[in-house]
């Protein structure tokens, strides 16, 4: 049985007519002589009636802090709706269709609610559902605990459970259908002229879903990369051939720079030693901001001073950490940290300079900068995120890659 498995994103199942498109891709899949596994995400997105953030939005702030059982239970329902309603609309169409929850797909979680760790994915049910001429539609996102309970494996996990079944049924291949052609070189929300990577390396895809692009979760990336199991990523609405993902995507690409993705919302804090009157909490800072499971980037270290940026959402618990400690800081708050990826860049000089000298160019100021082998990261203030993502991609000329 030669198993490709097909995971349709949330806006790739929100309507009929879209789930038609969906129906189409089974079809074509099966008339390739392939066995299709179906993994589908919640309907929709936030605002939507069965979208994940529209579930999350029925329940107060207090169950979604100390219950997460019960959150995961709440998120697993959107994508057990949709397993529902894809199976509907297949067997409407003649195709012997069965719905799965991720625990009746066989996989087994640890009980870390709202990020749970996939501890065994065992494909008998699976396997049995396709014995019996069905294709099975098989709820993404979620597991079951070894006690029993839902669990959910991150936002975005479809991909994740996608993946991971692709490696437990040996699959030819893992296709990701979402609503644009494939990995482009910027966010085409962001730049209207992004192009399309036609084939990428594992390694720089995990770069670029690390770094921010939601378009595959980087879990799912790391999975398939173990596995060697080529990722597809297409668009459910158009015929195009999406992006394939694998080890030789490397070699084809001409350019430094490969694409430019963000994180938004980090806040970039500085710590003086002078300003705090040598209390010497200061050298025991970054010890307790790691046992409080605040993770800071950007990180540099200077005899007078710390500067580093953590996520938006951990100010307040920073700020009641400071006070304790009785430090002093300042920071900026709202800022974007852009990551200029190319698996080439390494050794090549002068690429930091073409950066600087292409977001000087646009008066957009550079609060901070990083670089490793294949990324280099500007900390931008948040307002500047999308003219200064346009100002590379056109300095990169990433617009005009064929
Ligand atoms: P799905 O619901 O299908 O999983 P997501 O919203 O998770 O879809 O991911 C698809 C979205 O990822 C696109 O609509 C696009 O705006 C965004 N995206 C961010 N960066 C990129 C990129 N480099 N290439 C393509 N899409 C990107
Ligand atoms: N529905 C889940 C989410 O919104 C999982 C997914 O879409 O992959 O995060
Ligand atoms: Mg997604």
């Amino acid at each position: 049985m030669k198993i490709v498995v097909q995971k349709f994103g949330g806006t790739s199942v929100s309507t009929k007519e879209r789930r038609e498109m969906v129906i189409e891709k089974i079809c074509e899949a099966k008339k390739e002589g392939f066995s299709p596994v179906v993994v589908v995400s919640a309907m929709g997105r936030k605002g939507e009636s069965y979208a994940t953030d529209t579930l999350l939005s029925l329940v107060s702030d207090k169950l979604k802090d100390e219950n997460k059982l019960c959150i995961d239970l709440l998120m697993g329902c959107g994508e057990i709706i949709s397993t529902v309603v894809m199976t509907d609309d297949l067997l409407n169409h003649k195709e012997k269709a069965i719905p799965l929850t991720g625990g009746q797909a066989g996989i087994l979680t640890d009980d870390n609610y709202g990020n749970a760790n996939v501890l065994n994915v065992n494909p008998e049910n699976i396997l049995e559902v396709l014995k019996e001429g069905n294709i099975p539609v098989v709820a993404g996102f979620q597991g079951i605990s070894k006690k029993g309970y839902i669990t959910t494996l991150g936002r975005g996990g479809s991909d994740v459970t996608a993946a991971l079944l692709g490696v437990a049924l040996n699959a030819e291949q893992v296709e990701i259908y979402t609503d644009v052609d494939g990995i482009m070189t910027a966010d085409p929300r962001i730049v209207s002229d992004a192009s399309l990577i036609k084939e990428i390396s594992y390694n720089e895809v995990f770069q670029f879903a690390d770094q921010g692009a939601k378009v595959i979760h980087p879990r799912a990336v790391e999975v398939a990369m173990k596995s060697n199991i080529p990722l597809v990523i297409k668009n459910t609405l158009s015929p195009s051939k999406g992006t394939t993902i694998n080890n030789n995507g490397d070699l084809k690409m001409d350019n430094i720079i490969t694409g430019i993705t963000h994180m938004s919302d980090r806040t970039q804090v500085r710590v003086s030693l002078k300003e705090n009157n040598q209390n010497e909490n200061y050298y025991e800072l970054l010890n307790v901001l790691a046992q409080n499971e605040i993770s800071l980037d950007l990180i540099n270290v200077f005899p007078e001073e710390s500067v580093f940026t953590i996520d938006g959402k951990d100010i307040s618990k920073f700020d009641h950490i400071m006070k304790n400690l009785n430090l002093l800081y300042t920071y900026t708050e709202n800022c974007s940290k852009i990551a200029i990826i190319g698996s080439r860049i390494r050794g090549i000089p002068g690429v930091m300079a073409k950066i600087l000298n292409y977001l000087n160019k646009d008066n957009i100021k550079v609060l901070q900068t990083s670089d490793s082998h294949t990324t280099i990261w500007c900390l931008v203030e948040g307002e500047y995120t999308k003219q200064a993502i346009n100002a590379l991609h056109i300095g990169f000329k990433l617009g005009e890659i064929k």
